[in-house]
């Protein structure tokens, strides 16, 4: 009896979790992109990429490949997809498992403020110029246009639309993990004062932090979206664990 397992990936974790778990004969594994970057990281297992359009898209999905679980393994702050997929596993009757790293937290020397949206990252910025390290994605920057009088370096895997307001902007295209000593020189060498960040979580964009840290800068720092009501592991091996829970009652079901 194999168990059919769709992956909503994207990031690092999800890559993490479709390599662990490639080659189990107990599971057949469909990986999903949604298609934002140029030269993604593909897994060896059958990928498709692009939307599925919207919970009805994604349910047809579920029924017709007759999935039996659904694993959301996409970025802490891909609001739509996580709402799309709880809608859809709950129309679908499949189980839905959320891997979501675990938020970052302060620690001491830190000197972070905590704001609820990109919005609030924005009206939060002082009114006087500051050379600003803003690595909050590339599709993510228009609330900044509200405040055109800093200069942003801004750190992007692909090129950004940078709206025309932002004039004062120096683009980084460069794909991480970024080591303590990379961004701390890279954090002298602009000169900056301030970062703005999404709290992603995870090791591999927590060295801006501890960087952040030992050069005593402020850090702006965007609160993640919560989902109520979904089944959220915050680790691979969790979610390797509860997979082979499911296997195990699928077998027993169909004996
Ligand atoms: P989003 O706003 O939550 O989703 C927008 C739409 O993109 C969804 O409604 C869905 O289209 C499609 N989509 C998103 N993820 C998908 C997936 N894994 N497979 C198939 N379709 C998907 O997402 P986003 O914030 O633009 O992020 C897009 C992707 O980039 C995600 O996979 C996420 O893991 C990754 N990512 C996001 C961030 C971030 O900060 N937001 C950072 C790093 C990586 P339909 O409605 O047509 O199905």
């Amino acid at each position: 009896m194999v168990l059919k397992v769709l992956i909503l990936g994207g990031t690092s974790e999800a890559f993490a979790l479709t390599g662990r778990l490639t080659g189990d004969p107990r599971l057949e594994l469909t990986y999903s992109l949604a298609g934002r970057t140029a030269k993604p990281r593909l897994p060896q297992v059958p990928t498709r990429i692009g939307g599925f359009g919207g919970i009805e898209g994604l349910t047809a999905f579920l029924l017709q490949h007759e999935i039996n679980v659904l694993i959301d393994a996409t970025h802490p702050f891909a609001e739509q997809i996580s709402a799309n997929a709880q809608a859809a596993a709950a129309m679908a009757s499949v189980p839905l498992i959320a891997l979501e790293r675990a938020a970052w937290q302060p620690m001491a020397g830190d000197d972070w403020q905590l704001v609820p949206n990109l919005t609030a990252a924005a009206a939060a910025l002082p009114s006087t110029s500051e050379r600003i390290f803003l690595t909050v994605g590339r599709q993510s920057l228009l609330p900044f246009a509200a405040k055109p009088h800093h200069h942003y370096v801004i750190r992007v895997i692909d090129p950004p639309d940078i709206p025309p307001e932002m004039q004062n902007v120096d683009i980084l295209k460069r794909r991480g993990p970024f080591n303590v000593d990379h961004e701390t020189s890279l954090l002298r060498e602009h000169r900056i004062v301030r970062l703005v960040s999404k709290n992603s979580g995870g090791k591999a964009g927590s060295a801006k932090l501890v960087a952040a840290r030992s050069l005593r800068l402020p850090v702006l720092l965007v609160d993640r979206p919560v989902h109520p009501g979904v089944n959220t592991l915050e680790s691979v091996g969790a979610v390797v664990n509860r997979l082979a829970h499911y296997h195990a009652s699928l077998a027993n079901r169909s004996e």
